[in-house]
C-alpha cells in the first residue's frame, strides 16, 4: 500500500468514526424542557398548537420547528437539535418565537 492511499484510508476512518461519534452524541441529547430558562423566554412549547398566542401573536398555526430553517433534522426526525438549545433537543412538532421558516 502506498503512503497516499494509507493517508486516504485513515483519513476517511478517522470522519466515518467521527461522524458515528456526532450521531450518537445527538441521539444522547437531552430534550429541552419547557421549564428550561432559555425555553420560557423564547415561549418553546413542545406542541405547537399549545403555544400563547395572545403573547406570541407572529405564531401562525402550521409552523412548528420540523419546518423552521433553525431544526438541524430531517423532516421526519421526531426530535433534532437546534441552535437556539445548544446541546440539546427540540420536538419536530414544538415552537418558539424564534421561528423563521425554512425556505
Ligand atoms: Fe423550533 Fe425554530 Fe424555535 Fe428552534 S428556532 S426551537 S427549530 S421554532
Amino acid at each position: 500500500m502506498n503512503n497516499s492511499r494509507r493517508t486516504f484510508l485513515i483519513t476517511s476512518i478517522g470522519v466515518a468514526s467521527t461522524l458515528a461519534l456526532s450521531r450518537q452524541a445527538f441521539a444522547d441529547a437531552p430534550k429541552v424542557a419547557e421549564s428550561d430558562p432559555t425555553a420560557l423566554a423564547l415561549g418553546y412549547k413542545e406542541d405547537a398548537s399549545k403555544v400563547d398566542k395572545a403573547k406570541y401573536a407572529k405564531y401562525v398555526a402550521g409552523q412548528d420547528c420540523g419546518n423552521c430553517s433553525f431544526y438541524q433534522g430531517k423532516a421526519t426526525d421526531a426530535y433534532a437539535p437546534c441552535p437556539m438549545f445548544a446541546g440539546k433537543q427540540v420536538a419536530s412538532k414544538g415552537w418558539c418565537s424564534a421561528y423563521n421558516k425554512k425556505a
